[in-house]
């Protein structure tokens, strides 16, 4: 038998990194079985959709390394309503469900409860189909169903405290749990490999399996994605969405690794290893089924190990659409055609070692392309002290009598000023800084002002000491 998995995404506007957690196990369980990975979109929400959310699914799985065209798909859940409706007359024709007209108050009025589910009213009324009438399935009276989970072995759910669930809305439209059911089957899925939040509908679903006559998938029910409160995460509270891990210059590498890292580790205690290792060693049975922590901190020291084993070129490469604007990134501070490559390329690797996202990138090197650097005001106030009029003075002249405008002579220079004064390089260095790159913290000096030039760079300090008046 062929494996066939599915990821089966809502398009709901964004790509949640938990979906991309489930949809790289996904991947993963294919690939080591030999199987089939399917790519189903769930659209039947027509009001909710929008042609650029599934448009928006496809990249974000492409930048994780779910390429188009290397899965079967996408397929889409509206275009097989028809099999749906089928599923549901089917079923009521066999006796496996049955009409309703119940409103929730004539449930309620009966239960004199607003917790309790549906009490079987209708059960045997026999009730046929009609306008507002919902189709709800008979679940059995006795017995158990028991789910077979490959992480969390067989939950069992007595069938008597599940209650006659609606399959088909009164208006006639299958509901999502039927839907689901009936692509899995006419797809021929055979693992279904979701999150956690689906397993209170799997009983039901695998009734639904058995009532249509198929044998049931396998199952696997992935951790629940929490964040450092224990709470699930959410779009209205934290970060989730993958595109925007993307546009802040997090490496797909890194955060694939990371998603991964949701509930299971690779041996011998690493945790950045490479991706073959993760196809390799990744056991779906292994699964830690209990929550798993998504460490936003944990991520981005993640993604600066990956930015420093990148080489060079490749690094230089990664920040092209933070440096020249392009994709869905916003622009940077300088005009496209102040970008210097040449400059940008001699301060690459003393970037690549302090940043941890690719758009930090930015604030470190947009000194080199900005027509004057941008003073950070409150860097300003606090470097600009009384002696930093003298000690540019100092400087100005110091480097206009530079021989040789290189990092090394530049230092000595201003450590030979500094000293003059009492002051350590530390402190000498500050204003300078501060002058020419508008703020207190960034690359090292001294390279920073042998690519900046020596125009650009006196000119910066002698505007700077210009405001000290
Ligand atoms: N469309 C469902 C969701 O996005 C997935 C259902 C499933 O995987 O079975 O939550």
């Amino acid at each position: 038998m062929t494996v066939r998995v599915r990821f089966a995404p809502s398009p709901t506007g964004m790509f949640h990194v938990g979906g991309a957690r489930s949809a790289l196990q996904n991947w993963i369980y294919a690939k080591q079985q030999g199987g089939v990975f399917v790519l189903r979109v769930e659209d039947t929400d027509a009001a909710r959709n929008k042609p650029e959310w599934t448009e928006g699914i496809l990249s974000a799985l492409d930048w994780i390394g779910i390429s188009r065209g290397s899965y079967e798909g996408p397929y889409f859940q509206s275009q097989n309503a028809g099999e749906h409706r089928a599923a549901a007359a089917r079923l009521y024709e066999s006796g496996r469900a049955y009409y309703c007209d119940c409103t929730r108050e004539d449930v309620q009025a009966r239960t004199g409860s607003q917790h309790q589910g549906y009490d079987g009213y209708h059960r045997d009324l026999g009730l046929g189909p009609g306008e507002g009438r919902a189709l709800r399935f008979r679940t059995p009276d006795e017995g158990a169903t028991v789910v077979v989970d490959l992480i969390r072995g067989e939950p069992t759910f007595e069938n008597r405290l599940i209650e006659d669930f609606v399959i088909a809305r009164g208006d006639g439209s299958p509901v999502f749990l039927l839907a689901n059911v009936v692509d899995d089957m006419t797809m021929g899925i055979t693992h279904v490999i979701r999150a956690e939040e689906h397993l209170p509908n799997t009983p039901k679903q695998q009734l639904l399996w058995d009532a249509l006559g198929v044998k049931p998938p396998v199952w696997a029910h992935v951790p629940v994605v929490v964040n450092e409160k224990r709470q699930k995460l959410s779009k209205r509270r934290d970060k989730v969405a993958l595109e925007a891990y993307r546009d802040e210059g997090y490496l797909a590498g890194a955060m694939r690794n990371y998603l991964m890292l949701l509930g299971w580790a690779p041996s011998g205690d690493r945790e950045i290893v490479p991706w073959s290792v993760i196809e390799d060693e990744f056991r779906l049975e292994e699964v830690n089924p209990s929550p798993a922590f998504f460490d936003e901190k944990k991520l981005r020291a993640f993604n600066g190990e990956y930015i420093r084993a990148l080489p060079v070129a490749e690094f230089i490469d990664a920040c092209q659409p933070w440096l020249t604007g392009t994709g869905t990134i916003a622009p940077p501070p300088w005009q496209p055609e102040e970008f210097d490559a040449d400059a940008f390329a001699a301060v690459a690797p003393l970037a690549q070692t302090r940043i941890a996202v690719l758009s930090e990138i930015v604030p470190n090197v947009d000194f080199l392309f900005l027509a004057a650097s941008t003073i950070d005001e409150a860097a300003w106030t606090k470097t600009m002290k009384d002696g930093s009029a003298d000690l540019l003075d100092a400087a100005v002249a110091a480097f206009e009598a530079l021989e040789s405008w290189d990092a090394e002579s530049l230092k000595s220079t201003l450590e030979a000023v500094g000293a003059e004064r009492g002051l350590k390089l530390g402190k000498t260095q500050a204003p300078v800084r501060v002058a020419v790159t508008g703020r207190t913290i960034g690359l090292p000096l001294f390279e920073s002002l042998e690519v900046l030039g020596r125009e650009r760079t006196l000119t910066r300090m002698r505007a700077a000491r210009l405001r000290l008046v």
